[in-house]
């Protein structure tokens, strides 16, 4: 199951030292120093680099500590407590922070994955290739359901499948060669094959090919 970050993007605080919204942040699985999760699947931190705490906390560290470092602003979901992270460079936690965009893209795919899921229930019955398809093509979506679909190509026996997968870049090397396996089966149920020159689907006694006129 993923997290579903959207409710932490309702009440974003603001930092008290440059009135900035904080960025929402991927929480880190272990506090730095002492070994133990935060508690919170997100942290809200001022990034804002002409922050006056971040600005000045090099000086403060570099008197205090001797080392370079600075602060950055922190609070956690549902508290108003304070909190300062020491951070090593200007960079730090900007690979965390959370897009809300892209959270709410990835809601929308995990949605039609799981409304594929469902439709794949009755797609044999029904002669329903677009569930199936949608899961063989969807590279983010569980591996167990994109198998599941691949199980029913040939069952469907709908030729129009392969083009969409001969098109498709599979990132699993395991998922394309059990494509392939069903759709060699799909051709020789149809009494087709695919033209070594063209690819276009021909009858599999064809010697020349109806498209590209190549002899086979
Ligand atoms: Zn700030
Ligand atoms: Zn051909």
């Amino acid at each position: 199951m993923q997290t579903d970050y959207r409710k932490y993007f309702e009440n974003i605080p603001i930092c008290p030292h440059c009135n900035q919204e904080l960025s929402c942040c991927e929480a880190p699985p272990f506090h730095i120093g002492d070994g133990l999760g935060w508690g919170a699947e997100v942290l809200y931190i001022c990034l804002n680099d002409d922050c006056s705490l971040f600005v000045n906390g090099w000086a403060q560290i570099e008197e205090q500590y001797g080392h370079s470092s600075s602060y950055r602003y922190m609070q956690l979901p549902n508290s108003k407590e304070a909190n300062l992270m020491m951070v090593g460079s200007e960079d730090a936690f900007k690979g965390s922070v959370i897009n809300l965009e892209q959270v709410e893209s990835q809601n929308v795919r995990f949605q039609m994955e799981k409304q594929a899921i469902a439709d794949l229930d009755s797609a044999i019955e029904r002669k329903n290739l677009e569930p199936v398809m949608h899961l063989i093509l969807d590279e983010a979506a569980a591996i167990n359901g994109r198998k599941r679909a691949i199980s029913m190509l040939v069952p469907i026996n709908d030729l129009s499948c392969i083009d969409a997968i001969r098109n498709h870049k599979f990132r699993d090397t395991s998922l394309e060669s059990e494509c392939n396996i069903a759709i060699g089966r799909l051709l020789k149920a149809n009494y087709k094959k695919e033209c070594p020159y063209c690819s276009e689907l021909i009858k599999s006694q064809a010697k020349t090919c109806m498209y590209c006129k190549k002899d086979l």
